[in-house]
C-alpha cells in the first residue's frame, strides 16, 4: 500500500485504500440487485496538495495516475491524438471555434485505447498477464491490441452480433475471442464469473476504475492544445457514460490542482434510441428500455456508469441532447465530406449533438467548441453503405 491514492465510492462517499486493488465498492456494490446500474463505482483520488502544478502537463498526467513508471505503458502511441480546429463547415463561415479531437487515430481506432492502456499499465507491473473484457466491439478489440503490444494475454467476450471489423480486429490481434450468445449484459456478467474464478484481471467499464482514469487523459490534452484554456463547449457521444465521466474528472483534477477555475459545460449526446441516461436523469423509477439505435457503440440497455455520469451532470451543470438515427448519420455524412473525418455512428452522434445545438442557436459567438470523435467509420462500414444506398 501507498498514500499515493485513495478509492471513493460515487454513492457512499466512503474511502477505501489501495492496500488491494478494488473494483466496485463492497458495501453498495452487496446490494446491487439484477438489471439495474452498480451503485458501488469507484473514483481514484490523489494526494492533489503533494502534485507540483508546475510540471508540464503530460508529466501531471502521469503523477495522477496509480502507475509508478511510465515504461510501463504501451509502446504503441495512446491519445496525444489531434486537436483540429475549424473556421468553416462547408460553405458557412462559423463565428465561433469548432474543434475536432481525433481519437480515432488511436492504435485500434477507438477512444477506448486510453482506458486499456492504463488498465494494462497496472497489470503489468502487478505481475498481471492475463486480462479479460466484456465488450460491445470496441474495449475489446482496443484490449486485445493493447495486449498484444505488451506481451499480455486478451481474453474478450463480445456478442455474436458484433459489427465484423470489431471482431476481427480481436482475433488479427491474436486474443482469445469469446463470441457469447446474447447481449453486452450476458458478456458482462460471464467476464466476472470468469476473472473471479481464474484470478484474470477485468477491464470491464465502470467496474474497473482504472477505465475512469485511463480516459481522463483526453481533457489534460484538451487543455494544453487550447494553450492551458478551458473549452465552453465539449460534446461527448454517450452509451455507458464512462468516456464522458473520464472528461470530467480530467477536469476536475485539473481544477484540483488548480490549473484551472471552472469547468465547461459538458453535453451528453445519446441517440434517441438509446437514451438510458438522459431520460433517467430526474425520474424515479428508474426504468432502462431496450435499446434499438444502429449506433452499435452507444446502444446500451442500462448503463453501467449511470450514478457517476449523474453525479457529474448535478455537480457541473452539465447539458444533455437526444440526436435521431438518421441525424447521426446525416452527420457522419457532414463530418466526412466537410472534413476528411469518417466516424463510426456512435462517434457521428456527437457532431449530431453540435448540429442540433447549432441549429437551435445555443452556441454563442467566439464559444470554444470541442466534439471528441470517438471511433473510425472503418469499424461499421454496413451502417454507412445502408446510408449510402439509401440516398442514392
Ligand atoms: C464506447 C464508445 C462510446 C461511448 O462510451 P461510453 O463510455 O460507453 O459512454 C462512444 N463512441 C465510441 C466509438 C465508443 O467506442
Amino acid at each position: 500500500m501507498d498514500d499515493t491514492f485513495f478509492y471513493q465510492c460515487v454513492n457512499c462517499g466512503k474511502n477505501w485504500d489501495n492496500s488491494i486493488f478494488r473494483y466496485l465498492c463492497p458495501i453498495c456494490s452487496a446490494t446491487n440487485t439484477d438489471g439495474m446500474p452498480p451503485k458501488g463505482v469507484l473514483f481514484i483520488h490523489y494526494s492533489y496538495s503533494n502534485i507540483d502544478d508546475k510540471l508540464p502537463i503530460k508529466d501531471l498526467l502521469f503523477s495522477l495516475w496509480p502507475i509508478k513508471n511510465e515504461k510501463s505503458l504501451p509502446p504503441l502511441k495512446v491519445g496525444e491524438t489531434p486537436l483540429y480546429k475549424y473556421s468553416q463547415l462547408g460553405n458557412e463561415e462559423l463565428d465561433f471555434d469548432l474543434y475536432i479531437k481525433d481519437d480515432s487515430q488511436n492504435p485500434s481506432y477507438s477512444f477506448k485505447d486510453r482506458a486499456s492502456s492504463l488498465v494494462s499499465a497496472y497489470a503489468k507491473e502487478n505481475q498481471i498477464k492475463t486480462i479479460i473484457t466484456a465488450s460491445t466491439g470496441n474495449a475489446g478489440s482496443s484490449l486485445a491490441a493493447i495486449c498484444a503490444s505488451q506481451n499480455q494475454e486478451a481474453i474478450i467476450l463480445l456478442p455474436k452480433s458484433a459489427p465484423i471489423a470489431k471482431l476481427t480486429q480481436v482475433e488479427m490481434y491474436g486474443a482469445q475471442l469469446i463470441k457469447v450468445d446474447g447481449n453486452y449484459d450476458k458478456a458482462f456478467n460471464e467476464s466476472i464469473k470468469l476473472s473471479e474464478e481464474k484470478q484474470w484481471f477485468n477491464r470491464n467499464t465502470a467496474y474497473n476504475p482504472l477505465t475512469i482514469e485511463g480516459k481522463k487523459s483526453v481533457s489534460f490534452e484538451i487543455f494544453e492544445q487550447l494553450n492551458e484554456q478551458v473549452p465552453d463547449l465539449v460534446f461527448v457521444p454517450v452509451g455507458d457514460g464512462v468516456i464522458i465521466s473520464g472528461v470530467y474528472k480530467g477536469f476536475e483534477d485539473l481544477m484540483k490542482i488548480g490549473k484551472i477555475k471552472q469547468m465547461p459545460i459538458i453535453i451528453v449526446v445519446q441517440s434517441d434510441k438509446s437514451a438510458n441516461i438522459i431520460h433517467n436523469l430526474n425520474t424515479e423509477p428508474l426504468d432502462f428500455p431496450t435499446a434499438t439505435t444502429k449506433a452499435d457503440s452507444i446502444s446500451v440497455d442500462v448503463p453501467r456508469n449511470f450514478y457517476m455520469t449523474k453525479y457529474f451532470i448535478e455537480k457541473y451543470n452539465g447539458e444533455t441532447c437526444e440526436v435521431t438515427d438518421q441525424e447521426i448519420q446525416d452527420a457522419a455524412y457532414k463530418m466526412s465530406s466537410s472534413y476528411g473525418l469518417f466516424a463510426e455512428p456512435a462517434s457521428a452522434a456527437a457532431f449530431a449533438g453540435f448540429l442540433s445545438y447549432k441549429k437551435q442557436k445555443k452556441i454563442i459567438k467566439k464559444q470554444k467548441i470541442i466534439i471528441l470523435n470517438t471511433g473510425s467509420g472503418l469499424k461499421d462500414i454496413s451502417s454507412a453503405q445502408a446510408y449510402l444506398s439509401t440516398e442514392d
